[in-house]
């Protein structure tokens, strides 16, 4: 593991995002040599890509960035409690200089093909430009939401007008957001779904567009973000409670700094269950769904109960009674499908620049010269912008041809849904990781907490082989068949699989995909503990050589 060439390393990591950036330095700083393959013309990952007006995350800001280095904590100030795209990019930027992070990153080059070459027991990987490197460790930091979808929707190509998709938006050159020369004024601009991207831009777009029309197939329960400024005293308790913000994540349910609350829904009276509701609605961030009564999310009586309140809400603030049931879903309970925080999102509905076309009761045709066409009528459009998601979890992975060590494709070895041991490895595909993967408990996760825990656990396995001499490990087949069954399990528990969304890997772009639980269920603490209790017994269920 010692002999570097150019184009032989310890480990190739895939992917200059949250989870590459820190796998990469842990490695480093453990003494392995090793090489990191970009996509992007820069660091960022998500936060590189998905430039869109509106863009910020979910996860307060406090709670998101990285934890490894007190220096970084207080050196940073997050100006808004829930921050946009620009200024995270911002804080990647500044974590990839202060650690010299890009010095092994290679930009704008994309793994086409990886082998793992069973006689010297390493990986070969292929690059878009016929190049080729290897190395004894293959880590995919490839994200679960990268791989962009567009709708198959017919004669997209066809388009004069300018169209973007959320996750392809184009670059401001001189800054961290996005180009300042893509702007909706005067313009007709229709958007195509009304998931957390489409929430986040239509929000925005609705301020300037001279019309907006928002192509809805399938609505989503949203709720209020509550995003404001961090004041000088915030950001002073912020910096001085770090360890006490972490300590809480690292105990909740999805590392998010929100716990249910202990009473059940079903056993409360109606006057009180409102109050509660009324309280969360009117507080920052998840804590609708997190902080919520422990029974919402496992018992469907109780989920009808919070849904029925989100929907008098949604009646409540859309001024068009019909509009405000064309914005209601009726085919899924309250946060079985991921939740988009807005702000002031419904109320874009009572401007008169905004319409909402159902396209489950007019469907969408295809996409004309001019615009959209529905079965109703054509839409004549400057732009187009397509928030149409991602083809999820594996879909960046079955992007790229990996072979296994008896020639198969990790492609086809989970056609029928992922089958992994603790979501970071699978049978077939020794001393290949996947980072942030299938059934992994950072898959369901304010991600840059469960980064963290994989990125570690990884490099403390790497160091074990190399104290003791072992160049391969692979999770024996006992042991992969066990955790699927464990993510199927906790799943079940759950209402997850109640509902079509990317977490059931649902893509009805992709006609190949199967519907399974792509997340894990168990919550955050019983995963570590899992992680933790494997790595104490020497790895078991994994074999070493
Ligand atoms: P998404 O949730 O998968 O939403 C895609 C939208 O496009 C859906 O409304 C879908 O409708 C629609 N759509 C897809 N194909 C279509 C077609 N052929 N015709 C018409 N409509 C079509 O994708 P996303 O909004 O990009 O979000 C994905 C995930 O990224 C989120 O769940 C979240 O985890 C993450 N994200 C987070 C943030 C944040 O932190 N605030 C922001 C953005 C994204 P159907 O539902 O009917 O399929």
């Amino acid at each position: 593991m010692t002999n570097v060439t150019e184009d032989a390393f310890d480990a190739i990591i895939i992917g200059a995002g949250i989870s590459g950036m820190y796998q990469l330095l842990k490695l480093r700083e453990a003494g392995f040599s090793v090489k990191v393959y970009e996509t992007a013309g820069d660091i960022g990952g998500t936060w590189y890509w998905n430039r869109y007006p509106g863009c910020r995350f979910d996860s307060e800001s406090y709670s998101y960035g990285y934890s490894f280095s007190k220096e970084l904590l207080q050196e940073w100030d997050w100006t808004e409690h829930f921050s946009p795209q620009p200024e995270t990019l911002r804080y990647l930027n500044l974590v990839a200089e202060k650690f010299d992070l890009r010095k092994d990153i290679q930009f704008d080059c994309r793994i086409t093909k990886a082998t793992f070459d069973k006689a010297d027991k390493r990986w070969e990987v292929k690059l878009e430009d016929g190049k080729t490197a290897c190395a004894r460790f293959l880590i995919s930091a490839v994200g679960p939401l990268s791989a962009v979808q567009m709708p198959n929707i017919e004669g997209i190509d066809n388009y004069e007008g300018e169209s973007w998709h959320t996750a392809r938006w184009p670059r401001d050159p001189d800054g961290f957001g996005g180009c300042k020369d893509v702007s909706f004024e005067g313009k007709q601009v229709a958007v195509i779904g009304t998931g957390a991207s489409g929430v986040q831009v239509i929000q925005e777009i609705a301020k300037t567009a001279e019309h907006l029309f928002v192509f809805q197939r399938r609505p989503n329960w949203c709720a209020p973000l509550k995003n404001s400024l961090i004041s000088d005293e915030e950001q002073a308790e912020i910096k001085a409670s770090y360890p006490q913000i972490f300590k809480k994540c690292s105990e909740t349910f999805g590392s998010f700094l929100h716990s249910p609350d202990p009473r059940m829904a079903v056993d409360t009276s109606p006057e009180e269950r409102q109050a509660f509701f009324e309280k969360l609605y009117g507080e920052r961030g998840f804590g609708i769904a997190l902080a919520n009564f422990r029974d919402i999310m496992v018992d469907s009586k109780a989920n009808d109960i919070i849904s029925e309140f989100i929907a008098g809400k949604i009646r409540e603030r859309v001024n068009n009674p019909q509009v405000a049931e064309k914005l209601i879903p009726k085919n899924h309970g309250f946060g079985t499908r991921r939740v988009p925080l807005e702000t002031n999102y419904y109320e874009v509905y009572n401007q008169d620049n905004v319409t909402l076309v159902d396209i489950m009761e007019t469907p969408i045709e295809c996409v004309t010269k001019a615009g959209i066409q529905t079965n109703e009528r054509e839409y004549e459009l400057d732009m187009i912008i397509y928030a149409t998601g991602f083809d999820p979890v594996t879909g960046a992975l079955n992007r790229i041809d990996i072979c296994g060590n008896s020639g198969d494709k990790l492609k086809d070895t989970w056609a029928d849904g992922p089958r992994t041991y603790l979501g970071i490895q699978a049978h077939g595909f020794p001393n290949l990781f996947t980072l942030v993967g299938p059934h992994n408990g950072a898959s369901l996760c304010n991600i840059p907490r469960c980064i963290e825990q994989n990125v570690e656990w990884v490099t403390d396995l790497l160091e074990y082989m190399r104290d003791k001499g072992l160049v391969s490990i692979e999770p024996t087949r006992e042991a992969v068949d066990e955790w699927t069954e464990h993510c199927d399990e906790a799943a079940a528990r759950t209402l997850f699989p109640t509902a079509d969304s990317w977490f059931m890997g649902v893509n009805r772009n992709n006609p190949e995909r199967k519907r399974t639980f792509m997340l894990y269920a168990g919550g955050v603490p019983k995963y570590n503990v899992k992680c933790e209790q494997v790595a104490a017994d020497d790895y078991e269920g994994f074999v070493l050589q």
